[in-house]
């Protein structure tokens, strides 16, 4: 069974970031038709999983990564941001973010080391802060 499975996806282009985003779209429509009666969200639901299948089960491989490099590129900046909050997010305990007064750098220090100076890698501000 497995490896009927393995040679049904040879040569086929399988799963990538784009995929990935329709599912989670179509997820987010599930939820929402939960709460409406409108028959437009199953409409929507199918046709994204449809579509979702045929990107998975294509054998124009050269297209689908043509398709997958566009949504990347279109969606760079909201990715970095997201990364780079989450990022923060998991710093916050551990280490505190101050802007320079001169540049307006985001500088990262560690907490809990006191009053302590810190220097501007961009301008080399020097200032005073708790940190
Ligand atoms: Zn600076």
């Amino acid at each position: 069974m497995k490896e009927k499975l393995i040679r049904f996806m040879q040569g086929r282009y399988g799963v990538d970031q784009f995929t990935k985003f329709l599912m989670g779209v179509a997820l987010v429509c599930m939820i929402l038709s939960l709460f409406t009666r409108s028959m437009v969200w199953s409409f929507l639901i199918l046709l994204l999983l449809v579509y979702c299948y045929f990107r998975m089960f294509s054998k124009s491989i050269t297209k689908r990564y043509a398709e997958n490099q566009k949504y990347l590129q279109m969606t760079a900046g909201i990715r970095r941001k997201w990364a780079s909050f989450q990022r923060n997010m998991k710093d916050r305990k551990t280490h505190h973010i101050y802007k320079c007064p001169g540049c307006k750098q985001k500088i990262r220090v560690p907490r809990g080391k006191g009053k302590i100076a810190i220097r501007c890698p961009k301008c080399h501000t020097e200032f005073i802060k708790k940190s």
